[in-house]
């Protein structure tokens, strides 16, 4: 048996009382054990965290633009060459 105390019983000032962990790495340990790679959906790289910020990045937003032109000058094809 462990006999050290894995959490921590603290008072806050107005008077709640909550558990921490006892050991302070614990937060970014909890972080590093828990990465994972995420693939974006629009450009395709893949990212460590924070997809929402990647996602307003400009290297995104023009992966974004570049796809949408794309797809107008095919549908542009498609209206100068009817069937
Ligand atoms: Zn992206």
């Amino acid at each position: 048996m462990n006999s050290e105390k894995k959490c921590i019983k603290v008072v806050s000032a107005d008077g709640k009382q909550y558990y921490k962990s006892a050991d302070p790495q614990y937060y970014n340990n909890y972080f590093k054990n828990n990465k994972k790679l995420i693939e974006c959906d629009i450009c395709g790289k893949t990212v460590t965290c924070q997809l929402y910020s990647h996602k307003r990045s400009k290297a995104c937003i023009f992966a974004k633009q570049n796809l949408e032109i794309a797809e107008l000058k095919k549908e542009l094809i498609i209206f100068k060459n009817p069937l």
